[in-house]
């Protein structure tokens, strides 16, 4: 028999110090933990036996074991699940493969009692079983396959992967309960934490114990503890928010509160029971470019997949929860599963319940609703350019932040306030919120009191390219084309004197190709130049979007600059511009004046050094 000795990845290491060392209030949460997993076990193994019933020898009778030994002061969890061959043990019980527990030990402070209050927040899965035990063995075999193996650890640095025997496939984990943990060799105790956390799971969870009686005939006695119907098939009315919670837990291996709970049954032509969670944090995976929906599918109150895309659409993919439908059949594949005409009308029932469901929350929760815009905006913005048919309904839905400072407001909102003679939704766009509160084409805006939202997710861009407008409004961005702040009576039009026009020509004549034009702003109030794209350019941050992803060959479009005709540097330079040999002159002035507009884009000069060197010069002359 060969037994290897491995060391825990470092960052197991670091948390199983925390899980050894902890004094968590809530150790009982181990349990939930080894529950789940063997609950996911057999999940995995039913779905793997429906295109390979070779692997389901004993006909599919899934079950949890927890036996008790007092005496021997053990707690054996076992499942007839997929198992775990060796790759297995030393991939999942030796690193952190899970992303919530890796976000667990980025947010590790190693101030153990800082961090003993992440453990409630992230979860750590399996690790947790060293709060309550100084030795843990997990014996086991992989559905298929023909050996077993034994992983076993103190949690301290190593632990030891050895051949052993097993006749089942499935995990047996045999926990040496620590001295100050006793409590959980307690039938009553046991109990109690099953009912708690793992009532709802499917699987029927069979605790057993030695019997106290001498007399009895039996050795031992055993007793299934939890309810095991499925929690999504019972009354609403039979569900506390408490057993909620715990299923959602379970359901999406997350440990914040659901922020909404849908759970409703749908009778008809086709018939399935939906019980989906909102989270309250964004889930670790939320950006992963594979952009899959979460929702497990099950038929017939049997687990089916959690990896099914058809399910709902990839903007909703932060749901989490079960669908259950009566109507597919149980040995369905995932070939079967695509365009499966009952999976679409229950993805399109279910993604029309779940807007709907929003919308009554934007109602009646306004804080609840912006709290959820927060979080998942961003990814419920990408259903405005996937799902034409729902466009209107999700721009309606969306919420931007604007320069009414009011927080959060929606089109329909911006409509209703526009100015009189308004014909345009004007927006920024931008990096960040706050790069975008600091662009200057926004002065002249605000000058004029005209509301201008900021759309600074990178999303923005894609659907601004898709809807050109909302009511009947365009969408207009105040970094392109003319500024119509139409409003302006002729008369307060800047006038171009002949001092503004030499100035003009002389930077023309120094800039070249560098701008495609140079004009008399009226967005700018404060501010000496600014850049724009003409009307049929390209958006500028667009430009820069897609140039960072190597979308677009070729040179950035040259820009139009604009300039203040009120600004005193401005002023100055105008009474230059009329003097013989200007264009020499004012040569490094207009080199300047554009690369602080590109730096107030948050570009860098074109050529930084020359810049570098001509401030230093303007400097030492200002000086001398
Ligand atoms: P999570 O369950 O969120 O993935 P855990 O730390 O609880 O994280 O478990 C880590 C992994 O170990 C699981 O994803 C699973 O692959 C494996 N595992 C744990 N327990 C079992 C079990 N009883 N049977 C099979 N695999 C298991
Ligand atoms: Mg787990």
């Amino acid at each position: 028999m060969t037994t290897e000795k491995m060391g825990f990845e470092a960052e197991v290491s670091r948390l199983l110090h925390m899980m050894v060392h902890s004094v968590y209030s809530d150790r009982e949460i181990f349990l939930r933990e080894l529950i789940s997993n063997a609950s996911d076990a057999c999940d995995k193994l039913r779905y793997e036996g429906l295109t390979n019933s070779d692997l389901v020898k004993d006909g599919g009778d899934f079950a949890i074991d927890i036996r008790l030994d007092k005496d021997a002061k053990t707690l054996i969890v076992s499942d007839n699940g997929v198992g775990m061959n060796k790759e297995d043990l030393i991939s999942h019980l030796g690193t952190i493969a899970r992303s919530g527990t890796s976000a667990f030990v980025d947010n590790m402070s190693g101030d153990t009692k800082k961090d003993v209050n992440l453990i409630g927040q992230f979860g750590v899965g399996f690790y947790s079983v060293f709060m309550i035990a100084d030795k843990v063995d997990v014996l086991s075999k992989k559905a298929g396959e023909d050996k077993a193996f034994l992983w076993s650890s103190d949690g301290i640095g190593e632990y030891t992967v050895s051949d052993a025997d097993k006749d089942t496939n499935g995990t047996t984990i045999t926990l040496h309960i620590k001295d100050d943990a006793e409590e959980f060799l307690e039938v009553l105790r046991l109990k109690t934490i099953i009912k708690t956390y793992s009532d709802h799971i499917t699987l029927p969870i069979t605790l057993i114990s030695k019997n106290d009686d001498k007399e009895a005939e039996e050795a031992e006695k055993s007793e299934k503890v939890n309810d095991g119907s499925a929690l999504w098939a019972r009354q609403k009315s039979d569900i506390s928010e408490e057993q909620y919670k715990e299923f959602y837990h379970h359901v999406a291996h997350a440990y914040d509160e659901p922020a909404t709970t849908i759970h409703y049954r749908a009778e008809g032509k086709i018939e399935y029971t939906v019980l989906l969670f909102i989270p309250s944090q964004q889930p670790m995976d939320l950006f992963d470019p594979a952009r899959k929906p979460k929702v497990k599918l099950y038929v017939k109150r049997v687990f089916i997949t959690e990896d099914c895309e058809d399910l709902l659409p990839g903007y909703l993919r932060f749901m989490r929860g079960v669908v259950d439908s009566e109507d597919l059949p149980l040995n369905i594949s995932r070939e079967m599963l695509q365009n499966n005409p009952v999976m679409t009308s229950i993805r399109n029932a279910v993604t029309k319940r779940v807007l709907t469901e929003l919308e009554k929350k934007a109602k009646k929760d306004v804080d609840g609703y912006n709290e959820f815009w927060t979080s998942f905006g961003s990814v419920l913005k990408e259903g405005i350019y996937e799902d034409f048919a729902r466009r209107d309904q999700i721009l309606k839905m969306a919420r931007f932040e604007s320069t009414a400072d009011k927080g959060l407001t929606s089109l329909e909102n911006y409509v209703s306030g526009m100015n009189k003679n308004q014909e345009t939704i004007y927006y920024i766009t931008g990096d960040s919120l706050e790069a975008a509160k600091r662009s200057p084409q926004l002065e002249g805006f605000k000058a004029k009191d005209i509301e201008v939202l900021y759309l600074t997710d990178p999303v923005d861009e894609f659907w601004l390219q898709m809807v050109p407008e909302f009511e009947g409004k365009k969408f207009g961005s105040v970094t392109r084309g003319a500024a119509e702040l139409d409003d302006k009576k002729e008369d307060e039009k800047k006038e171009d004197t002949p001092e503004l026009d030499a100035l003009i020509g002389v930077i023309k004549t120094n800039l070249g190709e560098a701008v495609k034009d140079v004009r008399i702003s009226n967005r700018l109030t404060d501010s000496a130049v600014c850049l724009v794209a003409d009307d049929d350019d390209m958006d500028m941050h667009m430009e820069r979007i897609l140039k960072m992803h190597n979308k677009l060959d070729g040179a950035t479009s040259a820009r139009v600059m604009e300039i203040n005709a009120d600004n005193p540097l401005i002023k100055t330079l105008a009474e230059q511009a009329t003097k013989e040999g200007s264009v020499e002159s004012l040569k490094d002035a207009s080199q300047i004046l554009l690369d602080q507009a590109r730096i107030m884009e948050g570009d860098l000069p074109e050529d930084p050094v020359g810049f570098a060197t001509r401030l230093s010069s303007f400097m030492t002359s200002s000086f001398k």
